[in-house]
């Protein structure tokens, strides 16, 4: 295996995009390009990659809203989320101002996933799996060889997912967690929309909203 991983924070709010490649083939995809979209361009010229998809994990401004001026500049495919995050995929410059992205756009021409489809690029793969909670429409990438997951905002690090959005659901939140990132496994690595990486079986430890300990 080849994957190569660079965690780049953009926007106001630090958000993690993720650039994921193919070290045979140096082409990759990009993961939540939420905005700072110059420097997101030199970070991929300067790894040397190509980028072939722009992946989202969900429908939030600081998570999407570069996706369409990379888009443009890369000609790489908006892929994701889920099609019931489409209310926010496209309320982009209505929300984003007010928490001081102004240069955020609406996605339009995007593909949807579902849980169970995987996304290739080069020799590597990612499954999808559907995690709704944070957000209806909340998808997570995972590369099973490697261990390696991209959860967005599901999962932090000491942390969850805030569920005190409109169309947030608490316990939707907990099940995706349990049912769908737990079961990979303690050893996988997984990288969260903000903050640091972790693994699911130091959360499974430590985590106080959904760790072993308080879930019983
Ligand atoms: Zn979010
Ligand atoms: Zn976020």
């Amino acid at each position: 295996m080849s994957l190569k991983v660079a965690v780049i924070p953009v926007t106001p709010l630090q958000q993690n995009c993720t650039v994921m490649w193919d070290e045979d083939t140096m082409t990759g995809v990009v993961i939540d390009p939420g905005g700072d979209v110059d420097a997101l361009k030199d970070a991929v010229d300067g790894l040397g990659i190509k980028i072939e998809k722009i992946l989202l994990t969900h429908g939030h401004f600081d998570h999407v809203g570069g996706a369409m001026d990379l888009a443009d500049d890369t000609g790489a495919p908006i892929i994701g989320p889920h099609k019931d995050d489409e209310y926010i995929t496209t309320a982009v410059t209505q929300r984003g101002p007010e928490f001081g992205i102004t240069d955020g756009r609406d996605v339009s021409g995007n593909s949807w996933l579902e849980e169970g489809d995987t996304v290739s690029f080069g020799n590597q793969s990612l499954s999808v799996y559907h995690t709704p909670g944070h957000t209806p429409g909340h998808i997570v990438f995972v590369h099973e060889e490697e261990k390696i997951a991209q959860v967005g905002d599901v999962l932090f690090k000491g942390s969850i997912g805030r569920t005190d959005f409109e169309r947030s659901n608490h316990a939707d939140l907990i099940s995706s967690i349990t049912t769908k990132l737990w079961p990979l496994g303690d050893d996988v690595t997984f990288i969260p929309g903000h903050g640091p990486a972790s693994t699911f079986g130091e959360e499974r430890a430590t985590n106080p909203f959904v760790g072993d300990a308080e879930l019983g």
